[in-house]
This record gives structure tokens, sequence and C-alpha cells, in this order.
């Protein structure tokens, strides 16, 4: 018997949730439920965390979480329960499989069987923000090598044990080169481990165009963050079916299931929410703590109700459908279909499925770490970059000196556009005169002559070479 969390969320969070325990019960699934209050209630009632310390540590103890959706209240404060449960449990695959249910849910591509496995912890969803002048706001994007490598590691080894043929990257590294050519670099080492998995790399945006057009030509795809997130509701959405698919949260201590959509508050309490999502969570769930034999067996019985035309009003058809049901009356027909399997759609057959244990990450010896100069970002209201770089020149010190300008990344100086527009932020790079070196003492100085010169200097920027190699992108232009 295995403990777990529950939550039963806000909005058709409960509905969703009797229907998906009814039916994991009915199965014969070992699980013992203890039930925790999250969402709209505990934020209205002043947490705006959404989640009190008490469910966290029942979460922390039984270590396996199934989630219904949970309504944020509207207005500013209140943060995501579901970013914060992620970070928190460092939950960082998500994994998300987007299946067509042809010809019992209509869809554009009858084909089409991918898992989205999305970094859950990192990229702009670090959430470090920062003003720093009138007209510039910053967000800072952070890639880590121990978060490339084990959502890559995640991904390779969830194709080897579900026998999936082909892992595709998506990344934007032709742009971002230092952040996304990480998890390009190591997605590329890590694939060379797998050598009977067919591996892939397409730019994101490219890439996102042809899930939409042919998703069929995709097997797992893994990618960073925003990315993931984006790309996983476009799939999703095209298997036909957005409110079908579940999400699992891995960590490597803790898990967490769920629906990918929301509370929906406008068809609460009516009886007729589609509890699918959440049961393929369930599911999911099922296989995590090693019981995927029943995990099997409410998956084929789902599969074989949606082929039976037993429909909920989200995905009932005329033609296609034969019966509109509700809630409770769907999970029911899901009860009474446990021992059978479908006989159109590929049934389920999850022998081998139970949780990935991935080799615990190890830190690389140090590289050789060598500073080369240093970008001083500026607030400045002037127009002519020359301008901006004679005051600057008056702050070089006996070794450094100014090599270039930059304006939201576009090299301004020397020799920029009259016609690049340019914002009241300004990066400007100072690197060390020939035969010279940097110091940290150097950027010191070069803050304190700034000072003296009425410059103001908003944040700075260290430019380092790694094993001899420069580790910063140019300027645009440059
Ligand atoms: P939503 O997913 O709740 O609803 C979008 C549309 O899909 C609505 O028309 C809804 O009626 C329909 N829908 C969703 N689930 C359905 C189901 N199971 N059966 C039938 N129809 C279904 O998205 P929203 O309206 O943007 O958000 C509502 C609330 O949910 C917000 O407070 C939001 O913050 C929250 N939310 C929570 C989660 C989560 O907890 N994981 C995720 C997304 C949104």
């Amino acid at each position: 018997m295995k403990k777990i969390t529950v939550a039963k969320g806000d909005g058709i969070g409960p509905e969703i949730m009797e229907a998906t325990l009814n039916i994991i019960f009915a199965a014969g699934a070992k699980v013992e439920i203890e039930e925790i209050e999250v969402g709209e209630k505990v934020y209205l009632a002043g947490n705006s965390s959404g989640i009190s310390s008490e469910a966290w540590e029942t979460i922390r103890r039984n270590k396996v979480f199934l989630k219904a959706p949970i309504t944020t209240p509207q207005g500013g404060g209140y943060k995501s329960l579901n970013v914060t449960t992620r970070k928190f449990l460092g939950l960082y695959a998500n994994v998300r499989p987007c299946m067509s249910l042809h010809p019992f849910v209509k869809t554009k591509h009858p084909i089409m069987d991918m898992v989205i496995v999305r970094e859950n912890e990192e990229d702009l969803y670090a959430g470090i923000e920062h003003q720093q002048t009138d007209e510039v706001i910053q967000c800072l994007k952070l890639i880590s090598r121990p978060g490339c490598e084990k959502i890559v590691r995640y991904a390779f080894e969830f194709a080897k044990q579900q026998n999936r043929k082909k892992v595709t990257c998506f990344t934007k590294d032709n742009i971002m080169k230092q952040t996304d050519g990480l998890f390009h670099k190591v997605f590329d080492e890590i694939a060379a481990e797998y050598p009977e998995i067919i591996n892939e790399h397409w730019i994101v945006d490219i890439g996102a165009a042809k899930v939409a057009d042919t998703p069929e030509e995709f097997d797992v795809i893994v990618m960073p963050n925003l990315y993931g997130d984006i790309i996983s509701d476009i799939a999703a959405q095209v298997t036909g079916s957005v409110g079908l698919a579940g999400s699992s949260n891995i960590g490597e201590e803790c898990a967490m299931f769920e629906a990918i959509h929301g509370s929906a508050p406008t068809i609460a309490n009516q009886n007729v929410a589609n509890p699918s999502g959440l049961l393929q969570g369930a599911v999911m769930m099922l296989n995590h703590i090693g019981q995927s034999e029943i995990a099997e067996k409410i998956q084929n019985a789902w599969l074989k109700t949606l082929e039976e035309g037993i429909h909920t009003q989200d995905i009932f058809q005329d033609g296609i459908s034969k019966q509109k049901v509700g809630t409770k009356q769907f999970a029911e027909a899901i009860i009474k279909n446990l021992g059978n399997i479908p006989s159109v759609l590929k049934p389920a057959s999850y022998a081998n499925n139970s949780a990935l244990h991935l080799p615990k990450y190890k830190r690389k010896p140090a590289s050789k770490k060598d500073l080369v100069g240093v970008d001083i970002f500026v607030d400045w209201k002037g127009n002519n970059p020359n301008e901006l770089a004679e005051k600057i020149k008056q702050i070089e010190t006996e070794g450094i000196k100014l090599s270039m300008i930059t304006n939201r990344g576009i090299k301004v100086w020397p020799d920029g556009f009259k016609e690049t527009f340019c914002t009241d932020h300004w990066r400007c790079r100072l690197t060390p005169k020939p035969e010279k070196e940097i110091n940290k003492l150097d950027i010191i100085h070069l803050l304190q002559n700034a000072l003296e010169h009425d410059i103001d200097t908003i944040k700075t920027e260290n430019l380092y070479a790694f094993d001899g190699k420069a580790a910063y992108s140019l300027g645009q232009g440059q």
C-alpha cells in the first residue's frame, strides 16, 4: 500500500478527482490517500503561496502527489502554486504525452503519438527580473549544465524504457549561442551514449511549425522550459484533445501528477467536466509507483470507453459519439470496462514502466577561469553613441580601454549605424590594452571613476574565458 497526497483543487477539481479516485480504486490501486487543502481557499485566507507549511510536510513525506487543477485568484501578489511546487521539490522533468485518438476524437492529425519532455526548473522561469532604466527591464535566462544533463538524460532513459525510437531536441542556439548552445551541446554529448536511439536537433521555430503540421514525425522531444511550456500546449491541442492530456512532474525525490488543463470554473459543479486529463495523470502516477498492471487496466478501459462513443460534452460529436454523459457516468462506464481492451485504438502495454532512477549529477572538475574584460551597463539619456564613448573613455584605467558599446545587443560604437534605434540602456565593454591584464580591482576603479564622472552605472557583468575559450556573446554586428 502506497500513501499518496491528494489535493482536490478548485472549480471542476473536486468532481474530476472524485471520478478519478473511483476509477483507480475500482481497478484495485493499492494506494492510501492523505488529503491536503491547497489553492483558492488558502490564497484567499491570506497565504499568498496557496499552500500551508503542514501541507508541504505531507507532500514531502509521501513523495507522490496527485493534484487537481487550482484557481490562482486574479490580482497581484498570488504566486503560481504549480511553479512553486515544481521548483521547491526539484521536479525537473515535466512529461506530457500527446496522442491522438482517431477516429474517436476529432483531430487533423490521426497519426500522432509524441511525448514532450520539458525542463521544469530554470530558463526564463527562474523569475529573476529587474527594471534598470526608465525604458528597459531584463529577465535573466539561466541554463545550467546540471539542468541540461538531468533533463536530456531523462528524455533518453524514458525513450529507452518506453521502446521509443527517436529523441528530438529543440533550441534556439543560432541566436542564444551560450545558453541554448549549452543545452544543444549536452544533448549531443548524451545522445552519443544511446546509439540505438535516433537523435536530431531542430531550431525551435521550425520545430514548433512541424509539430503543428507533421506531428507524426516526432517521438520524444526534449526542450528548455519556455519552449516546452508553449509547444506542449500546441501538441496537446493538435491531438484535438487539450482536455484529455495529463502530465507528470518528476524529481529525484518527489513527483507530482496532474491534468494539463485548469480549473474551468465556468463549468464547475455541473457534472459535465471531462475527468480524462486527471485520470491520465493518475495512470502515470500508478506506473511511477510500480503499479503498472493496474495502470494498464485503467488505460485500456478508458480507451475502450472512448471507442464505444461514450463521451463527455467537450469531445461529443454527432455522427461519431454515441452517448453524451456527465463526469460521473463517464467514470462509471470506464469502471464497467475494466478488464476490456480497445479493438481499434492500440492497447496500452506498460511492462517495466516504473519510475526511472537516474544517476545523480556529478560536478566536473573546475575549468581554468580567467577574467578577460567587463561589460558596464549604463543608464544614459543621450542619443549619440559617440558622445557616450567620449564620456566612458574618461573613466578608462591605465590598462583597460573601451572596446565597444551596444544598445539592446547591437553594436553602436565604433562604426554604428545612425538608423539603429537606441534606448537609455547601454552596454559598454572594457577590455585590457595589448600586453595588459584585468583584475577585479580594475573593475572597482572603473566604477569609482564612473561615480566621479557622474555616469549612472546600473550593473556590471564580468567577461570570462573558460579553459582559454571566450564565454560571452559578441555584440551583434561586431
Ligand atoms: P482552463 O483549462 O480551466 O479552461 C480552458 C477551457 O477548457 C474552458 O473553456 C474550459 O471550460 C475547458 N476545459 C478545461 N478543462 C476541461 C475539462 N476537464 N472538461 C471539459 N472542458 C474543460 O483554463 P483557464 O480558463 O485559462 O483557467 C481557469 C483557472 O485555472 C485559472 O484560475 C488558472 O489560473 C487555473 N489553471 C490552473 C492550472 C493547474 O492547476 N494546473 C493550469 C492552468 C490554469
